[in-house]
């Protein structure tokens, strides 16, 4: 654990890492379902590969260095993860959530969570006092999103850790959106942090992962029984392709967030552009709590535009950037959150917390600052 992040992000903690057959550098894949047993009762650390895989061990014990975890698992999917977590609760469970989750999380919770006898309330997790206030008899666990998705909210982790200590809930937080090279939530009291490893972490818009990490040793117990047991887990080529992907998670995000300040002071020029919602502008109302407990702001913008008709035409012409859901990838995306990740928001929710048909989000890529811009600039003409 003294390494660097950048070093943790290729060597993790260092514990051998790179001892591999013949000495290659990169890990095998290990490409089996099942292993040998040398004996009667023993084992060579490895039984079959739903349960664990050399290969998925080693992106696990990357991931786990760098969230500061005891232990992660590695999931087929983002949505497997929280999947997984839920899997943690007894029915009858209650969750106070951030009212602006990512879709899919709101979808699983909705369907089959309350099939599951639990049930969900959304508060405006930027407000502490909200959060106490909304607190039942029956409530478990706080369910984060900072920043959140797409508003861009920054939730105060050490607030929440505090209130959830007063009244014994865990603090669950998806992390996706800064990553654990910008934000550790388990060292601000998290008991349990889940990625969509599709986002940054993979970062190449080409495979799909998640993570479900904590620094419990009782709750890694019952997750690797969860894990081996619901079967959600990563393939041992997809481990690699998360593997070689997160080496280089410090320079791609340190040049995408360069850009997505370049991008967020552009869009607020623009005239065509109405508000917008980057927590690395000093004007947005979380930039101080953001600024108190991670080491970034990310690259993901949203921004509303001042008709739906200038929305459509941007979403229509751009032409470096994809129209096209996810995040964090080498490429651009542009996505229309109304249609896309949250599509499936009741429409009271959304229009609340004003995922209109103005709004739009951008997840800025490797490309080129001022190629971005161009684009985006020619689209809106
Ligand atoms: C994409 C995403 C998920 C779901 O992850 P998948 O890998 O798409 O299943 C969960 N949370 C957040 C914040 C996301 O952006």
């Amino acid at each position: 654990m003294n390494y660097n992040i950048e070093t943790r992000c290729i060597h993790g903690d260092g514990d051998n890492l790179s001892e591999h057959s013949f000495g290659s550098l990169s890990v095998p894949i290990y490409q089996t379902a099942t292993f040998a047993h040398p004996g009667i009762g023993q084992s060579t650390g490895f039984d079959y590969s739903r349960e664990s895989n050399p290969t998925r061990k080693e992106l696990e014990k990357i991931v786990s260095s760098l969230e500061g975890a005891a232990d992660t698992v590695a999931c087929s999917t983002g949505m497997a993860a929280v999947s997984l977590c839920l899997e943690l609760f007894e029915g009858g469970s209650h969750f106070l959530c951030t009212d602006d989750l990512y879709g899919g999380s709101v979808r699983i919770f909705t369907t089959v969570g309350e099939r599951k006898g639990f049930s969900f309330s959304y508060v405006d997790t930027s407000d502490p006092a909200q959060v106490e206030k909304a607190i039942q008899k029956n409530t478990k666990a706080l369910y984060i999103e900072t920043p959140s998705n797409p508003t861009m909210k920054v939730t105060d982790l050490a607030a929440m850790k505090k209130i959830a200590d007063k009244y014994g809930l865990l603090v669950i937080v998806d992390n996706t959106f800064l990553t654990p090279y910008f934000q550790n939530p388990i060292a601000l009291g998290a008991d349990l942090v889940i990625h969509s490893g599709t986002k940054f972490l993979c970062g190449h818009n080409d495979t799909l992962a998640g993570f479900l990490c904590t620094g419990r040793k009782d709750l890694a117990e019952k997750i690797r029984f969860l894990y081996k047991t619901v079967g959600c887990c990563l393939s041992p080529f997809d481990s690699f392709m998360l593997i070689r992907g997160i080496k280089t998670l410090a320079v791609r995000l340190e040049k995408q967030q360069k850009s997505a300040l370049y991008l967020a002071k552009w869009l607020k020029a623009q005239e065509k552009i109405r508000e917008v919602y980057y927590v690395g502008l000093p004007t947005h109302p979380g930039y101080t709590v953001n600024a108190g407990q991670a080491r970034g702001f990310g690259s993901m913008i949203s921004f509303r535009t001042d008709t739906e008709e200038t929305a459509r035409k941007l979403l229509e012409r751009v032409k470096l950037i994809s129209y096209a859901e996810s995040l964090g990838g080498t490429e651009s995306l542009l996505t229309y959150p109304m249609l896309q990740t949250h599509g499936d928001v009741p429409v009271e929710i959304r229009e609340k917390l004003g995922i209109t048909e103005t709004f739009l989000r951008l997840s800025v890529g490797l490309e080129n600052e001022e190629d971005l811009a161009a684009d985006l600039k020619q689209a809106l003409a």
